[in-house]
């Protein structure tokens, strides 16, 4: 008799219980299975006591949200398929039409994109501030500003804010703020904790970047210790349909264990190469919050400490007297930075910027008028890095 396909499908073997390894075991499902009727009535995706549907929640997403939620001293985790779902995730669920969401000059570029779109096509406004000026900050808050975005340091051109002069403006008023914590991924400093009791409502991260470690991976959070306000964030989570596939938890649970020491790998090395740059005739500036003279060093120190952390993104700006093209021949010359967008895995990376297009003028946080490049320091000797930042000097020409 050939094999039924019943006996291949609702198969009657099941492991023993008690299997243990370094790693957790994944599990995928959009289907959950009930026990009972009685069971699939009583479902509740709210809170993690049970499973309903693969959206909600299976053990693998479970186990990397108390994960990120640790990481980032949060009581409450949501994973979302990007970094930029992450930021969606907040903007959509707090924001109605009428209200206005602040968000800094120098944030990472597409929440400007989502600002500049969506909200604005739903009658939410935004404006844009200076991140390095609380005093004007504070005259922009008003009846209608009902969150308020942050970064440290800002992407790009790295300026590290006094963030808690603005919560703390924030909070006198009962606004939310939210926190992009990609670049301190919650080992630099504490988002919830900034010390003298202040601290945001919202952290995200693009566990994209080091928490994934790769740059195989998209995967976001949106971590709180508000129950309430996390309950509001899940809603939306659902609504949206902001699942995140097996697969790729797989990936962050397995990179998660060595995080603190990639982190503190990148930083050693991206602070070596910063320091060389900044003594070649090329380069009018470098940014990078931990050296001091950057923009924001100040604030940088004070809330992750004298000796402490950086990440491994830095941006040097050129001397004025080299043209975007002669730039773009640097960059093309680097061969082991790579040119491409996003950061925090193993392999180095590089791209030029222009910044005029990126920054509202009007602002004036900017003062440099050469080329800017960032850099994403990778894994490699930092001495084959700095060699090869030396050569691709050279055909600078
Ligand atoms: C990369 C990045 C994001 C977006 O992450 P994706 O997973 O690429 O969508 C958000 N914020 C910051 C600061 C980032 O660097």
């Amino acid at each position: 008799m050939p094999v039924r396909s019943t006996d291949l499908i609702q198969h009657p073997y099941t492991p023993p219980a008690g299997f243990s390894a370094p790693q957790p075991g994944v599990y995928k499902a959009s289907t959950v299975i009930f026990p009972n009727v009685a069971a699939l009535r009583a479902r509740d995706w709210k809170h993690k006591t049970g499973y309903t549907y693969g959206l909600h929640g299976t053990p693998t997403t479970f186990q990397l949200e108390e994960r990120i939620a640790t990481l980032e001293g949060a009581k409450h985790c949501l994973l979302v398929p990007s970094g930029l779902a992450a930021i969606a995730n907040v903007d959509l669920s707090l924001l109605s039409v009428g209200d206005e969401v602040l968000i800094p000059d120098n944030v990472y570029g597409p929440s400007k994109t989502l600002a500049e779109g969506e909200l604005a096509q739903w009658g939410i406004t935004h404006r844009y501030y200076d991140p390095m000026d609380p005093a004007a900050f504070e005259k922009l808050l008003g009846p209608k500003t009902r969150l308020v975005w942050l970064e440290a340091p800002g992407s790009v051109t790295m300026e590290f804010p006094p963030l808690a002069q603005f919560i703390e403006a924030c909070r006198r008023r009962g606004i939310t703020t939210a926190l992009d914590n990609t670049w301190g991924a919650g080992l630099a400093f504490n988002g919830f904790d900034l010390g003298q009791g202040s601290g945001a409502d919202i952290v995200v991260q693009a566990l994209t970047k080091y928490p994934s470690g790769g740059g195989d991976v998209l995967m976001g959070s949106v971590c709180t210790r508000d129950d309430d306000l996390h309950t509001q964030l899940k809603m939306t989570h659902m609504r949206l349909g902001l699942g995140v596939g097996a697969n790729d938890v797989e990936l962050v649970l397995r990179s998660l264990p060595s995080i603190a020491v990639r982190y503190r790998a990148h930083d050693v090395s991206a602070r070596q190469l910063a320091a060389w740059l900044g003594g070649r005739p090329e380069i009018a500036a470098v940014l990078h919050p931990a050296l001091e003279g950057s923009p924001g060093h100040e604030h940088w120190r004070a809330v992750c400490g004298g000796q402490g952390l950086a990440a491994g993104l830095f941006s040097v700006v050129f001397h004025e007297r080299y043209p975007a093209a002669r730039v773009d021949r640097f960059c093309d010359a680097l061969k082991l930075f790579k040119l491409g967008y996003s950061w925090g895995g193993p392999v180095s990376l590089v791209v030029p910027y222009n910044l005029p297009s990126m920054r509202t003028a009007s602002l004036g946080t900017w003062a440099h008028k050469g080329i800017l490049v960032r850099f994403s320091v990778g894994l490699e000797e930092a001495e084959d890095l700095r060699a090869d930042l030396e050569q691709a000097l050279a055909a600078l020409g």
